[in-house]
């Protein structure tokens, strides 16, 4: 039931624009360009429902979307542009911060890898940031497609061995094209588990 009743309900800058936390949720973090968009595109089935192709002007927001009348998809906004000036980024960490800490209704946090570029030092702060907010998470690689499986192995490799060093991280990953499906069932399958 992740699937195409999905809708967009509100864009959050702030905390008080936050909805009431009544509900059982899940979100999704990632690098900008990891494929975040089009992830949540796949797993509702609708097509455009979350923006493709952020710029960093737009990123700010984490974006609210009704999975059922007692559920929630956030998706937060994407991380690591390199050229963001600091006080966007300290803002977006305050407010990161503050949802991820204040949310009873979060079940589980995915973070978003590129299947080519492993775990990069961004990734790994956020990774911090929910062991100390003790928000279990789960590693989704993204765009498999684009990887030859021989180099996959030593990708995953690279992951599993950061992942053994954060207490939130929930050991199983999901491989995921969003281009070809692969892997979106498994990860529907997850989200309908924990909601
Ligand atoms: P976001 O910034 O994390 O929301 O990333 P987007 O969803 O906008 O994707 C960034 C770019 O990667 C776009 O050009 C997408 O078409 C491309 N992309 C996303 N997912 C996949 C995938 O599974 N396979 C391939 N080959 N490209 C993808």
């Amino acid at each position: 039931f992740v699937g195409s009743n999905a809708d967009f309900l509100k864009g959050v800058v702030a905390m008080n624009g936050l909805p009431a936390d009544d509900r059982i949720e899940v979100c999704f973090a990632g690098r900008s360009n990891v494929g975040k968009s089009s992830l949540i595109n796949a797993l509702t089935g609708r097509k455009g429902l979350a923006r493709a192709s952020n710029t960093p002007g737009r990123t700010q927001e984490i974006n609210f979307f009704t999975l059922t009348e007692s559920h929630y998809l956030v998706d937060l906004p994407g991380y690591g542009f390199a050229n963001a000036p600091l006080a966007v980024v300290e803002k977006w960490q305050r407010l990161l911060k503050q949802y991820l800490q204040g949310r009873v209704g979060l079940r589980r946090a995915f973070v978003l890898i590129d299947s080519r570029h492993g775990v990069k030092d961004v990734d790994e702060e956020i990774m911090s940031l929910l062991d100390s907010a003790a928000v279990t998470f789960q590693v989704v690689m993204t765009k498999a497609d684009k990887v030859k499986e021989k180099d996959r192995a030593k990708i995953m490799d690279q992951v599993r061995s950061k992942l053994s060093k954060h207490p939130a991280a929930f050991p199983e990953i999901v491989l995921t094209s969003s281009e070809k499906g692969d892997g979106i069932p498994t990860l529907r399958a997850l989200i309908a588990n924990l909601i």
